[in-house]
């Protein structure tokens, strides 16, 4: 496990970790299904363009509370599926004249470019709603058995909303005073046995993609696609559901109707969501246009930046996204790894042998900003108190490192430095970058190099700056490149 002894970090057992439960609307403290193994399912994005940088809200503070628990020594099975079959990616497909597929493939690999840049990490399992249809015909089939849904005369599939007596529950709505929820329902309400009854399956129109089923060649409703891809690889009963606040309602309502039905069990014990990113203090999202991409962002700055930006406030607490916000976390992540950067140097002149009797005193005082870390991260992630637990570290290692101190000490407080940091999956090492004027020397030599039809060296310096993240364009005026 990570630097047991540098860190000072507690085994498991020795503390209490509370998280926010949307479900029971309390702090609880966490206690997994299994005994040092936690089940972890998060709601991925539907994919039919860039992600914007709400939807990296979800992205790195569920990836954080992953990390933590990895750190506390839990064996973390995280789920994150990738919505690759919707109306706005078909809509999208239609616009380019190309399948719907090549779309979905497009933009899911995008997605994995700009979670690498977060320093996200990839999921244990990222599953495929396309890839999961037989499981979906299962639960649907289930569910019909069962009376808890029903097939229309046109061949879609109901859920039959009234027949789950603690629909509801999670969204504390009251389901006289529903409305049904508007993201699924693409199909005319007529057939409906009730307006709250939401879509399981339903019918292809012309040119959609569709797949053959008992009520129809269609497709699936997006709530079955998350209750059977957790099933699948989680299991009936999984420890931590997650998403953002939009979809306690009616996404997760429905699917806890969905699953509790079909399986009998319990779906999640815990239900965590984090609250919006805004923009002018309105959600930040496609339909409002009011969004940066991840990758706008990325043309500015590192997107550890972006990281830190949204880890310094509670994940539960809306964020207003502002230049002045990136521009504090910008420095404030310097601070951190200038810090770090210094003990690397001076532990590389640094004398060998063991900690003298006065370092490690020093170093057991050093124990506090651990466990304030701890502290804030067991009280339900509060991830900017924990910042502010680095930040004192980071006082703390600038006063008391220096060239005098043997390079076992300097090395425990790097460790102890950059342990926390990989918590919150916050990179301590700069980054060589190339520099412009270094760009501009090699694009020159590519000129030079295909006038004289060595078109190998042309696209051997192409493929260079292309893995250095410098992106070349050919134009009539000549090459213009940037960093992508
Ligand atoms: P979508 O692609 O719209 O299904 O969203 C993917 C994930 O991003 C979901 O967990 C949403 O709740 C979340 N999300 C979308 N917009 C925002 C936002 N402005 N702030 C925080 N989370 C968001
Ligand atoms: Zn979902």
């Amino acid at each position: 496990m990570l630097q047991t002894l540098t860190s000072g970090r507690k085994e498991r057992g020795d503390f209490i970790m509370k998280l926010y439960n949307t479900l029971t609307k309390k702090k609880e403290e966490f206690v997994p299904l299994e005994d040092g193994k936690v089940s972890m399912y998060v709601c991925g994005p539907t994919v039919y363009n860039l992600i914007h940088i709400g939807n990296a809200r979800p992205m790195i503070v569920f990836d954080t509370v992953r990390r933590y628990l990895e750190y506390k020594g839990y064996d973390v099975n995280y789920v994150s599926n990738f919505t690759d079959v919707d109306d706005k990616i078909i809509a999208k497909a239609q616009e380019e004249g190309i399948p719907a597929e090549e779309v979905a493939k497009r933009y899911i690999a995008e997605c994995k470019k700009d979670m690498e840049g977060m320093n996200v990490r990839p999921a244990t399992t990222h599953p495929l709603a396309t890839e999961e249809i037989p499981g979906m015909l299962d639960m649907i089939g289930t569910l019909i058995e069962k009376g808890s849904a029903y097939v229309a005369e046109d061949g879609t599939v109901y859920y039959r909303t009234r027949s789950f007596p603690e629909y509801g529950k999670l969204s504390g709505k009251n389901i006289d005073d529903l409305e049904a929820g508007h993201r699924d329902i693409q199909v005319t309400g007529d057939l409906k046995e009730d307006p709250l009854d939401f879509v399981l399956w339903k019918p292809k129109k012309e040119g959609e993609p569709y797949w053959e089923s008992p009520w129809s060649d269609g497709r699936p409703g997006w709530h079955i696609e998350c209750s059977v891809m957790a099933k699948k690889y989680l299991g009936d009963e999984i420890d931590i559901h997650a998403g953002g606040e939009d979809l306690i309602f009616p996404h997760h309502e429905n699917e806890i109707a969905q699953s509790e039905a079909a399986n009998d069990e319990t779906f999640a014990k815990y239900w965590m969501h984090n609250a919006f990113l805004n923009i002018n203090n309105k959600k930040m999202s496609k339909s409002e246009g009011n969004f940066f991409t991840v990758r706008d962002i990325s043309e500015k700055y590192d997107l550890q930046v972006l990281r830190f930006f949204m880890l310094s406030a509670h994940y539960r607490s809306p964020l207003n996204f502002s230049a002045d916000l990136m521009e504090a976390a910008k420095s404030g992540l310097e601070r951190i790894v200038t810090a770090a950067e210094n003990l690397r140097h001076l532990k590389q002149h640094a004398k060998d042998g063991e900690m003298t009797k006065e370092e490690n005193a020093l170093f057991a005082e050093s124990d506090q900003y651990v466990e304030k870390f701890e502290a804030s991260m067991d009280d339900d992630f509060n991830t900017a108190d924990a910042i502010a637990a680095i930040f004192e570290l980071v006082k703390f290692c600038n006063t008391h490192a220096s060239a005098e101190h043997t390079k076992a000490f300097l090395e425990a407080l790097l460790s102890r430095l950059t342990t926390l940091c990989d918590v919150l999956g916050i990179i301590t090492e700069r980054e060589e970058e190339i520099l412009d004027a270094d760009i501009e020397a090699l694009i020159a030599e590519r000129q030079a190099a295909r006038k004289e039809k060595n078109f190998a060296r042309a696209d051997e310096i192409r493929d260079e700056l292309a893995a250095k993240g410098i992106q070349l364009k050919d134009t009539r005026e000549g090459v213009t490149w940037k960093r992508v």
